[in-house]
């Protein structure tokens, strides 16, 4: 299978899918990464360039770590629209990719950037296989979707999980590899990251009868195509 992360700053997917990642890697699915914004505002004191640069490193390291493709789409931290230079992109890094599954925010939370990305990766994913729609890339079928956990979990239940107990510690690398990250969100919100996840995946797993967990929603298609198997890991 090919699989899809899209996440809006680089440490989201690590953060709130990185076990699940992780599985697809280590049964041999072909695993890409997008960062959907630059992470410029993603520090206290280094300017914004600075501070972009060392995130995608980081995010390079991430992919490296889980042996996938990593794609940068460089928007604007926290100025990310949903308008149509947006769906334009996000249609070709869908068809650049051809994924069977994509795995993005829950548009309905805290972050804008996360609500936006959210909205525009699953609405773009319903029109990537319309011939009349010329981009870059040759039109590829749709691919299932699948929104990832919120922010500690906050108004977010899930319908599927992902047993994460065997990978928690390649988990935890991935998300270590943020460094910058870690400083950050000490610095602004008071979270260890390493506590976060570990709270989050085990609350999940209490739920789920497992050790760690990650919890999932999947996007209602209807007759856009409605699954009958199981797609995650
Ligand atoms: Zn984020």
């Amino acid at each position: 299978m090919k699989v899809l992360g899209v996440g809006a700053h680089p440490d989201d997917i690590e953060i709130f899918a990185g076990g699940t990642f992780a599985k697809y890697a280590e049964r041999g699915d072909e695993v890409t990464i997008a960062y959907v914004t630059d992470g410029q505002m993603g520090h206290a004191t280094l300017p914004p360039e600075e501070i972009a640069a060392i995130r995608k490193e980081e995010a390079q390291a991430a992919c490296d770590l889980l042996g996938a493709k990593m794609i940068w789409l460089g928007f604007q931290d926290e100025f990310f629209f949903y308008n149509m230079e947006s769906r334009t992109a996000f249609v070709d890094m869908v068809r650049q990719v051809g994924p069977d599954v994509l795995i993005t925010h829950y548009p309905d939370m805290f972050s804008g950037d996360h609500t936006g990305v959210g909205q525009q990766a699953n609405d773009a994913a319903i029109v990537v296989n319309m011939p009349n729609l010329k981009t870059d890339y040759a039109p590829v079928e749709i691919p299932q979707v699948y929104f990832m956990e919120a922010p500690c979990g906050v108004g977010f239940i899930p319908d599927e999980y992902v047993d994460i107990t065997d990978v928690f510690e390649i988990k935890k690398k991935l998300v270590s590899c943020h460094k910058s990250q870690s400083e950050w969100l000490k610095y602004c919100a008071d979270i260890d990251y390493i506590e976060l996840i570990e709270v989050t995946a085990r609350f999940r797993g209490l739920q789920a009868g497992v050790r760690y967990a990650e919890g999932f929603k999947r996007s209602p298609r209807g007759w856009m195509g409605d699954l009958t198997r199981r797609v995650l890991p």
